[in-house]
């Protein structure tokens, strides 16, 4: 098959989606080595359905704002392939969000799925609404709109929702609500739920700390240590805490965040008490972070920029795709950065990535390393399967191997010829190979 023809003619199929085909075009060239002559592969179509979602849902969501005035937003639920388990993917609210996005995202999600080794299928949804700004009461009614439109199409073995950008165990609750009242069934249909009425352990803490035990074993495996190692970190969401969290436990020094405002830059090092206030500024400050450069001494504020000009050992991005181009890069590599890590989907555009691995960077992307968020929802439907809760220590400990055995397969089946390891088409070719062959197994469906 001629890749650049294939391409050529996805992208005149699913025109103004630029950043699917981009997704795919990346995804397709990484394996494309490994598959070009296996005739199993063609003759069962596997990149022409993988390439084309199971079904996509686009919905209007209607919702009374508290001035009583009726607002509309559009919601979408991409079931993209669960040929290892029923659909898994987390919902996200975010103004610029777009079909184009949610599609690259449930593609990427098929793929991280596959490499945690559980039974999961990959989706991915949301709406193109604002979370900031917006009332509790807000909040609540849209949650209850828009799972209005969606809940006969999801279920503990249908199709599980979970958290994302702007969606929480806030929203997720208010999300859940409905479904229960729907369906008068309380069952696993959505995770990042409240621990206490069916949430899991460390749901919140567990991507940033999955990132961390991903770039733990990259490291061990070079014989390096985080202990020292100064990291700067975008975002101040759930993923950039957990990062945050594990990495001053491992002995590492954070000392940047950023928010939609710009970025803080503490020489000091972010430590436990700072993250706490970190907790209730972003219970109160509409995402900013201007304010922690107030609370604390020493603390510079880049008004309406992003931290990769500080010099760091790590890179670690948290915030939302597409964050590190070019510019970016080389400002990193100027600064000897040595890691980077995907803990947001997709942060680094695909020059960008590939500008870094040439330049000696050891770059984890993010299905491999931030798959522990994934990992710990699919824990959780586990522990309401079973009507059990585990503990913190339970959760973390199968946190933990699951990074570490995601981390294994990327090095092996990353592995080139002159010795060097790609961690990305590790990761690409791991995941592809179990999709693809379950998809064989189960005939052409
Ligand atoms: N959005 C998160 C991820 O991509 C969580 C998904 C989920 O828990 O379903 O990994």
């Amino acid at each position: 098959m001629n890749l650049e023809r294939f391409l050529l003619e996805l992208e005149q199929n699913n025109p103004e989606e630029p950043e699917f085909i981009q997704g795919v075009r990346e995804f397709l060239i990484s394996v494309s080595d490994r598959i070009k002559d296996d005739f199993r592969l063609s003759n069962a179509g596997i990149l022409e359905r993988l390439t084309e979602p199971d079904r996509v849902f686009v919905f209007k969501i209607p919702w009374l704002n508290d001035q009583g005035k009726v607002m509309v937003n559009r919601g979408y639920r991409v079931q993209y392939n669960n040929a290892l388990g029923p659909y898994k993917g987390g919902l996200r609210f975010h103004p610029a969000l777009t079909l184009g996005t949610v599609k690259m995202l449930a593609f990427e999600q098929v793929f991280k799925n596959s490499l945690t080794s559980l039974a999961l299928g990959g989706a991915m949804g949301g709406a193109n609404f604002n979370p900031t700004g917006k009332s509790e009461a807000e909040i609540m009614r849209f949650c209850q709109s828009f799972v209005l439109q969606l809940w006969d199409l999801l279920g503990a073995d249908m199709d599980i929702p979970g958290g994302d950008v702007g969606v929480g165990s806030r929203e997720v609750g208010y999300l859940f609500g409905m479904y229960k009242k729907l369906t008068r069934q309380h069952n696993a249909a959505f995770t990042g739920k409240a621990p206490d009425w069916g949430g899991t352990a460390l749901r919140a803490e567990s991507t940033g700390y999955g990132v961390m035990y991903f770039l733990k074993a990259l490291m061990d495996d070079n014989n390096d240590t985080l202990e020292g190692k100064t990291i700067c970190v975008s975002g101040f969401g759930n993923v950039a805490y957990g990062v945050v969290r594990k990495a001053v436990e491992l002995g590492a020094k954070v000392v940047t965040l950023s928010g939609p405002d710009g970025f803080i830059h503490d020489p000091e090092g972010i430590s436990d008490d700072k993250l706490d206030y970190l907790i209730e500024l972003r219970a109160t400050s509409q995402d900013l972070v201007r304010p922690y450069s107030i609370e604390f001494p020493g603390v510079a504020y880049y008004e309406g920029q992003k931290p990769w000009g500080i010099a760091c050992d790590i890179a670690i991005p948290c915030a939302i795709q597409n964050e590190i181009g070019m510019k970016e890069a080389k400002l990193l590599i100027e600064n000897k950065c040595k890691y980077l890590v995907e803990a947001a989907d997709k942060p680094c555009i695909a020059d960008a990535s590939e500008f870094l691995v040439a330049n000696g960077v050891k770059l984890a992307p993010s299905k491999a390393a931030n798959a522990g968020g994934v990992a710990v929802s699919t824990l959780e439907l586990a522990q309401n399967t079973m009507k059990i809760n585990w503990t913190n220590d339970e959760v973390n400990t199968r946190l933990k191997d699951i990074m570490e055995r995601i981390y294994q397969l990327c090095k092996i089946h990353g592995a080139k010829p002159d010795g060097s390891i790609n961690l990305s088409d590790g990761a690409n070719i791991a995941s592809f190979h179990r999709v693809a062959e379950a998809m064989i197994d189960q005939g052409a469906v």
